[in-house]
């Protein structure tokens, strides 16, 4: 028995500068307490998606049309990204937005911008059990590898203390070991800090190594999805996901 979703997606249909429809019709849950990857090809849709969850398709000109995105009990598809953040649903972005001319700490305390409480260096001490190497480069952000950045992104993000993370392709432009490092972490977190994890990527071999459940886009639909066992036993996964494996 599944745990009771945290996130659902019902059958969104997304449109961009009014006339561009990217989404026709996605539908997906996200149980309490796992980890979920959305996979597809490039331009399948899974960005629009995120964004879409994220209250960030504004932004870019693209609106929700059709369907509805339940958080918690609570309809987000028409509040803004901010709002969302404050129900506890946290989005680290494709190629990581961190502040490059702050420090690492400068910004994981920007993380932390929805809270009042005085946890917010207990949980500083928290991010840096997951990373330790963010506390050993006190310099700018901006002088960070990929994956220090990556690690900071998310980092930040666990200073919001959401129930949710969103993460847009985390394996982007790391090599695989990090990659491998990365993925790892987010599993640790989610194990140690009990907070759902929605993954979004190509790199389809580690990120359903890391989930409980997957779902497959292509164009703009949702084509496929099973437990993590399923989709690694299915034949065109192995195929055309898996490389051939
Ligand atoms: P990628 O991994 O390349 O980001 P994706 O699966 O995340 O792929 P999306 O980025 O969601 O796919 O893009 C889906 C489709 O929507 C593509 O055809 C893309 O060109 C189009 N699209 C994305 N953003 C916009 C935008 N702001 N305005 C118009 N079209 C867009």
């Amino acid at each position: 028995e599944p745990a009771s979703p945290i996130l659902t997606v019902n059958n969104i249909e997304v449109v961009y500068d009014e006339v561009i429809q990217v989404l026709r019709g996605v539908s997906l849950d996200v149980p309490e307490g796992e980890i979920v990857t959305l996979l597809g090809p490039n331009g399948a849709g899974k960005s629009t998606t995120l964004k879409a969850i994220s209250g960030l398709l504004k932004t870019e000109n693209g609106e929700v049309t059709k369907g509805d995105i339940t958080f918690m009990g609570e309809r987000i598809d028409s509040k803004n990204a901010e709002d969302v953040v404050r129900s506890g649903l946290f989005q680290v972005m494709e190629g990581r937005r961190i502040i490059e001319d702050m420090t690492s700490l400068e910004n994981l305390k920007l993380g932390a911008f929805t809270r009042r409480d005085s946890q917010i260096n207990q949980d500083i001490d928290m991010v840096y059990h997951y990373f330790p190497r963010l506390k050993e480069r006190t310099g700018l952000a901006g002088y960070l590898s990929g994956g220090e950045q990556q690690m900071l992104a998310i980092g930040r993000a666990l200073m919001a203390r959401p129930k949710m993370i969103c993460l847009d392709e985390p394996s982007m432009g790391l090599s695989p070991l990090l990659v491998k490092e990365v993925f790892a972490i987010i599993k640790k977190i989610n194990e140690e800090q009990g907070i759902t994890m929605f993954l979004v990527e190509q790199n389809a071999n580690y990120a359903l190594r890391a989930a409980n459940y997957g779902y497959i886009m292509e164009s703009g639909k949702v084509v496929l999805d099973g437990t993590q066992e399923q989709l690694m036993n299915n034949e065109d996964v192995k195929e055309f996901y898996l490389g051939g494996g």
